[in-house]
């Protein structure tokens, strides 16, 4: 069940906007929430809501109980070994920063490389320049084919001794092309490095099994998959959480505490200091076993088709370039694209006056946008509660924008 099966679970969906029924094609973004996720996160704040680990009283214990069980639904999701390697954190910058600082900081030595791509999210780049920046390492950035693709043989001699760490999007958030994960960590393990995977874009949309995949460290957002904002993921092995520091010291990831110094609490407790996001995870537990409820494979399959019927449609339009893997490539569920002598901007103002909501602008990617050589793209991006009938509407107000912006165009 996907598509107007499940549209009714999402409150928001059910909207004009503009005169117009709300087409909501900007998932890569955020996602809309369904009411079982809603209802989660009102019935914890009206039963159950007290602080973690803390309290001995039945609030207490219900509210740890809460918080510990959507850990546990998580680990399940990703197949992780066991919860203790599922850290909660606000997201997927914020985890990758905690590898950056924990981890990476206390690896990197003058000289050494950490292999990245020019496509990556700023919170998977950035994270790693500042590293960089800090312990006298360098960034190596991977060659990108024309449909932003990556060759196995370029990863191959790019990752050397010297690399420590591989960090990639599974999926990437302009272009949707899928990386090819698990070799990539064959690739990286051989050499030593550790491979970090920013599934920020892929977690949402297709099932996740670390084990499977072998990453050695995962992040990703709950709020891109059905579950609320402020909560999201670090996924680690078990070793490397253990040998990794907390970025943040206080009450609660202790053991003990001196006057001149303490220790910390057993991974995954010593990342989550002082209150945790307690409703947000539980949101996210929600978010969890609703998207179970559907099944992953059948999202999956959803995004993919929607994302095959989109190129197909604004292929029908001479005046748009699509950016990405072309047909017949799998690729996540989104579409970039410009219409020619336009900026993104003005294109997705015009769309939000017929009621459909895109991405536009450089989508925290700045390095690729150069290597494109446009400013912005615009973005449409798809989830399970989308279809194709919202596609159509997609197409029906780029033709009106094109009839717009016909002297820009020329
Ligand atoms: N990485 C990718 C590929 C993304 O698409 C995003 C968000 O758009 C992020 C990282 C950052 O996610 P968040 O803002 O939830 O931390």
């Amino acid at each position: 069940m996907t598509g107007a099966d499940v549209r009714k679970d999402f409150p928001i969906l059910q909207q004009e906007i503009n005169g117009h029924p709300l087409v909501y094609l900007d998932n890569a973004a955020t996602s809309q929430k369904p009411r079982p996720v809603l209802e989660a996160i009102q019935r914890y704040y009206e039963h159950d809501n007290a602080n973690v680990h803390r309290g001995v009283h039945t609030l207490g214990a219900r509210a740890t109980e809460a918080y510990e069980l959507a850990r546990e639904k998580v680990a399940r999701f990703i197949n992780a070994p066991s919860p203790e390697q599922v850290v909660f954190t606000r997201g997927t910058t914020e985890s990758l920063n905690m590898i950056a600082y924990g981890y990476a900081r206390r690896v990197l030595q003058p000289g050494d490389e950490i292999v990245i791509t020019p496509a990556e999210h700023h919170s998977n780049l950035i994270p790693w320049q500042q590293a960089a920046r800090a312990t006298g390492a360098q960034l190596k950035y991977l060659p990108l084919q024309p449909d932003g693709q990556i060759r196995l043989e370029d990863v191959r001699q790019a990752v050397t001794d010297r690399t420590k760490l591989v960090a990639i999007a599974h999926v990437s958030n302009v272009l949707g092309t899928i990386h090819p994960v698990s070799e990539l960590a064959e690739i990286a393990h051989a050499r030593g490095a550790v491979l970090v995977v920013d599934g920020a874009q892929s977690v949402p949309h297709q099932p996740t099994d670390v084990q499977a995949l072998d990453c050695d460290f995962l992040a990703f957002s709950g709020h891109k998959m059905c579950g609320p904002t402020g909560i999201g993921v670090l996924y680690g092995k078990r070793h490397l959480l253990a040998e990794m520091e907390p970025t943040y010291f206080g009450g609660e990831m202790i053991d003990v505490v001196e006057l001149y110094e303490s220790t910390w609490k057993q991974p995954p407790w010593k990342f989550e200091g002082g209150t945790p996001i307690i409703a947000g995870a539980v949101g996210l537990g929600a978010a969890v076993d609703y998207l179970q409820s559907v099944g992953m494979e059948n999202i999956q399959r959803h995004s993919q088709a929607l994302a095959a019927y989109a190129l197909e449609r604004l292929a029908e339009i001479p005046e748009i370039e699509v950016y990405g893997p072309g047909p017949g490539v799998a690729r996540g569920g989104l579409v970039t694209f410009n219409l020619r002598g336009v900026h993104a901007h003005d294109l997705s103002t015009v769309l939000d006056a017929h009621g459909v909501a895109i991405r536009a602008g450089h989508h925290c990617c700045q390095p690729l946008m150069r290597i494109l050589g446009v400013p912005a793209t615009a973005r449409a991006s798809f989830y399970l509660y989308n279809t194709e009938a919202d596609i159509d509407a997609l197409v029906t107000a780029l033709t009106t924008a094109k009839e717009f912006f016909q002297h820009a165009i020329g």
